[in-house]
């Protein structure tokens, strides 16, 4: 017995066809022979790695960009502390002494926070919560 594939329209044999235990995924259309399937799968999977690939650029991308503002905002503090432009103030939160430079905005190097170590961590943990 014969079945005509309704995508390439070769008449094929039924062992050409899946059955219909293969039908997993939404994708797969029963009149379809493995050859048109595999040609679909094929192209999807590009299609899908195209995207992902563009999507992880961009995102590299705005990382890199982000990193590159933190560094600078850094030295930029570094630089206004040695010529004392700026002074270190104890932790907004806990008063010790040994802090850290904050940035709410990297594009802002003087806009500080001083924050100790711990605090300035749990800033990160609910900036990355938000
Ligand atoms: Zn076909
Ligand atoms: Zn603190
Ligand atoms: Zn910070």
């Amino acid at each position: 017995m014969n079945k005509k594939c309704s995508k390439c329209g070769v008449e094929k044999k039924l062992s050409d066809f899946r059955n219909r235990n293969e039908y997993k995924t939404g994708l797969h259309v029963m009149s379809w022979c493995r050859v048109c399937h595999n040609n679909l799968c094929i192209e999807y999977r590009k299609k899908n790695i195209e995207k992902m690939r563009k999507w992880q650029n961009e995102y590299y991308k705005v990382r890199k960009v982000k990193d590159r503002k933190k560094l600078f905002a850094r030295y930029q503090v570094l630089k206004a502390l040695r010529t004392n432009k700026i002074q270190k103030s104890p932790c907004e939160v806990c008063k010790v002494v040994k802090v850290q430079a904050h940035h709410e905005d990297y594009s802002k190097p003087l806009e500080i926070k001083w924050l100790c170590k711990k605090h300035h961590f749990e800033k990160h943990q609910v900036h990355h919560l938000q």
